[in-house]
Order: structure tokens, then sequence, then C-alpha cells
């Protein structure tokens, strides 16, 4: 039976989104949408600082302490673009540009930064050229022998395996110095979290696949088109793309002008306009059951409203879920994953007269350390200023801004500085703005055996006495990206028609 009230619990992307299509799907059930901050939009964070330029002038910097930049894959996000009129701020950064192209590395040991070759193409001909500095290079030497090797390797995934980290994956398939360098670096990047530890099935299902396409070989099956149609293209409704998808052709990474807030303001902004949408901002969701009696879930918040409804969606992180429940009706896999932590500082400087602070370039990631060498506090660093210097005033050129990720709290901002000063082989000036967030807890781990968990957790949601009314989303269960929250969003609740 279609709903006619829903409860969704957490008011970051995922449950926004639900919101939004949920509201849409079944404009006659009312919808209640519980969020424990008064900030919704869970780890987003845009703002903008204020600088005094050196001529007097008064400008602000965009500072994002969460989603920095999107990937054009995930349609769904492109959909509520379109219908959220926010095409007019889209910042493009196209693939062939440098901010898209130089992707850095830095190798402990080693002297500066290492561009990582754009593409397979570029890294053999470059390789391939009697000038070449890349194969006297450790990361062309590294890369050109793991990948040119690898089409040979037999197909040596272990029978019966369903899963394995993404350390194991690629060290089968490309060499365990091509994983530990690529790999955690990657990993880094994505997760501030350890390769060994990640599921390469739920974290890149595409190189899984890969394998299987390429009969073992992942570089062969990367060069065969696939075959499988993803469900959402049998099922789903059209994503209603306007010329936005036109838009990203040719595009490697997007943003937005005021940050990636600036879709969670149009989505509250929209949701506050439908009537069938009630937000409560600074109300957790204490408990959750289902009373068989009724057949509708109690829901009491730190209100002391009780909320009751026919349906619910929890779109909050599985170790929260698992509090709101009675240990009668537990749910499976809640704490399977640990959450990694991350700081982010955000660092604005003035170019000193003729001189470069960083390369042009998307930034830079640090790998893994080799056995018996400490790891280093810093996970990598994002060169905003190249790839989206749109997002400041025309005649704030001569700011530079950059974020750097670390894996534990920052000691001080001048310690941070110099560590960066070395990575960077250039002396940074002392920062005008260096803003410090110690996002805790903030992105699951999706430890090796994820899908799996899933579809059991899927399983017993369908059982007593949940009937398929409870839907559970959100980073922590389809994926981290906000293309992932997002695309989570928009099918929730897809069973109840
Ligand atoms: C530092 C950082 C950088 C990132 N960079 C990128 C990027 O560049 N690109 C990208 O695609 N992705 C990026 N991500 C990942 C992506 O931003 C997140 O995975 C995504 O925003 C998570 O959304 P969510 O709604 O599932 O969860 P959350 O954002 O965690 O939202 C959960 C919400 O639930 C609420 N809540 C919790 N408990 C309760 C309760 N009991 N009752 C009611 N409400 C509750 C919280 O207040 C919160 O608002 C980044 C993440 C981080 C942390």
């Amino acid at each position: 039976m279609a709903p006619s009230s829903i409860a969704i619990l957490g008011g970051g992307l995922t449950g926004l989104s639900a919101a939004f299509h949920l509201s849409h799907r079944f404009p006659a059930a009312q919808i209640t949408l519980l969020n424990k901050d008064i900030h919704f939009g869970g780890w987003v964070h845009s703002r903008r600082a204020k600088l005094t330029l050196k001529d007097g002038r008064e400008t602000s910097v965009l500072l994002e302490a969460g989603p920095r930049t999107l990937r054009p894959n995930s349609k769904s996000v492109l959909e509520l673009i379109n219908l959220l009129d926010l095409s007019s701020s889209l910042l493009t950064v196209p693939k062939s540009s440098p901010a898209a192209r130089n992707r850095f590395l830095r190798l402990p040991g080693t002297q500066g930064l290492h561009r990582i070759p754009s593409s397979l193409l570029s890294l053999l001909t470059s390789g391939l050229s009697p000038k070449s500095s890349s194969l006297h290079s450790p990361l062309g030497y590294i890369l050109l022998s793991a990948v040119a090797r690898e089409p040979f390797r037999s197909w040596n995934r272990p029978p019966m395996i369903e899963d394995e980290s993404v350390d194991e994956f690629l060290s089968r398939r490309f060499g365990t110095e091509f994983a530990r360098i690529f790999g955690s670096a990657l990993v880094h990047g994505i997760y501030a979290a350890d390769s060994r530890e990640l599921s390469v099935r739920a974290a890149f299902p595409s190189l899984w696949d890969a394998e299987e396409r390429g009969r073992g070989s992942l570089v062969t099956g990367f060069l065969r088109p696939s075959r499988v149609l993803a469900t959402a293209e049998v099922d789903d409704p059209p994503y209603q793309l306007g010329d936005v998808e036109e838009r990203m052709r040719g595009v490697s990474v997007y943003s937005l002008s005021q940050g990636i807030g600036v879709l969670v303001d149009a989505l509250l902004r929209e949701l506050r306009t439908r009537r069938n949408v009630r937000l409560l901002g600074g109300v957790s969701a204490t408990g959750l059951r289902m009373n068989p009696r009724t057949a509708q879930f109690e829901i009491t918040t730190s209100s002391c409203e009780t909320l009751r409804a026919t349906h619910t969606v929890s779109a909050v992180p599985l170790p929260s879920l698992k509090g709101l429940l009675s240990p009668k009706t537990p749910l499976p896999h809640l704490t399977a994953n640990p959450y990694s932590s991350v700081t982010v500082v955000n660092l604005v400087f003035l170019a000193p007269p003729g001189r470069v602070l960083h390369p042009v370039g998307f930034g830079y990631l640090v790998p893994r350390m080799s056995a018996g060498h400490q790891e280093n506090a810093i996970l990598g660093c994002v060169f905003d200023s190249s790839s989206m210097s749109a997002q400041e005033a025309p005649w704030s050129a001569d700011i530079v801004k950059m974020t750097a990720m670390l894996r534990e709290p920052v000691a001080s901002i001048p310690r941070l500085v110099e560590m960066l000063s070395e990575q960077l082989g250039v002396r940074l000036p002392d920062p005008l703005i260096a803003r410090v967030h110690d996002n805790v807890h903030c992105i699951p781990l999706l430890r090796v055996g994820h899908l799996q968990r899933m579809r059991e957790l899927s399983g017993v949601l369908r059982g007593e006495p949940w009937s398929g009314k409870l839907e559970v989303i959100g980073a922590g269960v389809g994926g981290v990206s906000v293309g992932d929250c997002v695309e989570a969003g928009r099918r929730a609740g897809k069973s109840w028609a």
C-alpha cells in the first residue's frame, strides 16, 4: 500500500534527496524530515571568509570543509542541478585542462612532487621516447612496468572469493609496489583510509567488473566495452537532465560558484515550498520501533514529540541507527564498518610577486609509507586555485588557496605550513587565512564483504516486523560519493508504490 506518512531520519544530502523525490512521488503522503543538527546538509559546509587585499579592496574566498568537487558520472546530481535551476552556477574543469591532467604524488624520500601520467597512452608514448624522463623517475618506472606486464599475468583471482581489499586486488594484478603507491594514495584521497581494509567491490566495482570482462586482465577489460546495463537504466524513471548532461561533455570534475552548499540551500528552498514536507532542524530521532498493533513506526525525538509514520527512511550514519533500535528488533551489520576522521585545513596565501607556490594541477596525494617508515600526517592537498579559481572574484588573482587533508588534528598552523613547504619544495609564506575543520568519524570505511552484508541487511528489512517499510540508505550503505548519496535518495521507497 502506498505510504500515507513518511519519516526521514537525517538531513544530509541523502535524506534531502530522499525528501525531494519522495514528496514528488507520493504527493498525498505527509513527509517529516528530522535532522540532528540545526545545519542541514550533513558534511557539506561551504562558507565564505572575508579578506582584505594589499590595495585595501575587500573580497572573500570560498572555503569548503566537506565535499568540494563532483564527478559528472552521477546523473542524479545532474538532474538536481537541472531541476533546481542551478546550471548557471556550474563551474567545470575540462579533462583537457592542466587542472585536470596534472595530478601529483608526493613520494617520501624524493624531491618535490611527481606528476602521474594522465593516460595509459601518454605513459606509453612518454615512456618510449628516448628523451623521456618517465622511465627514469621512480613513479614512471613502477607505473609503466606494472601496466605493461598486467595483461600477461594469468587470471589469478583465487577461486570462490567474493571480495577482497583494494590493496590485495591491485597487488594481484599490478604488484605490491604499485598497490602500495597508487592504490593507497587513491584511497587516502577518497576515504582518508587504508587500502588494505577497503572493499574493492564496494569502493571500485568497475575494477572488479573489468577484471571479469578482460578474463583476468584489467587492462584488457577496460579496453572492452561493458555490455551490462545498470539497473537504473532499466527500471527507473528517466533522469530529467535538460542541457546539463550536454554541458558535462569532456568535463573531469565540477562544482558550483558558491560551493556544494548551494545544492543543499536549493534543496531546502524547494522542499520548504512543498506542502507535504515538514523539515525539523536541530531535532534528533532518539528511538525507532514498529508498533505491531497499529503497523506504524513510532519515532521518539529530542523535542519530546513522538512521530508516527507508515513508512520510514533512515539516512543517518549506521551506528546512529543502531542506537535508535530496541534490542528486541536489532538490524545486522550496522557497526561492521569503522568511520574515518579527517582534518581539513583551508589555507589562503598572498602569492609573493614572481613566485609560484604550487604547480598548476588538481593537487597531490601521499601514499602509504613502506614498512618501517613513520606515516605522514598529510594525506594530500588540493590546489583549489588551479581548479576552482572562478569561485573567487577576478581581482583576487594573487590569492592562492589550497586545502590540506590530514589523518590527525594538526599540531599547529606554522608546523603544517612547514610540512607542506617541504612536500611542495617551495617555502610557503604565512597564510592569510587558516581554517581547521576536525571532521570526526565522517567517512565510512566499507570493509571487505560490505556488499554481502548489505544484502543481508536488506533481507532482514524485507521480513517482520519491518515488511519493507523501513529503508536504510546513506553513505555507509550504498557508497560515499555525493553522487551515490543523491542516487540512493532518488531510489528510496521504490518498492512502496
Ligand atoms: C571532508 C569530506 C570531503 C568529501 N569530499 C567529497 C567530494 O569532494 N566529492 C564527493 O562526491 N564526496 C565527498 N565526500 C563524501 C560525501 O560528502 C558524503 O559521503 C555525503 O555528504 C554523506 O551524506 P549523507 O547524507 O549520507 O550523510 P551525512 O552527511 O553524515 O548526514 C547525516 C545527517 O544525519 C543527521 N543525524 C545523525 N543522527 C541523527 C539522528 N539520530 N536523528 C536525526 N538526524 C541525525 C546528521 O545531523 C546529518 O545531517 C566528502 C566527505 C567528507 C567528510
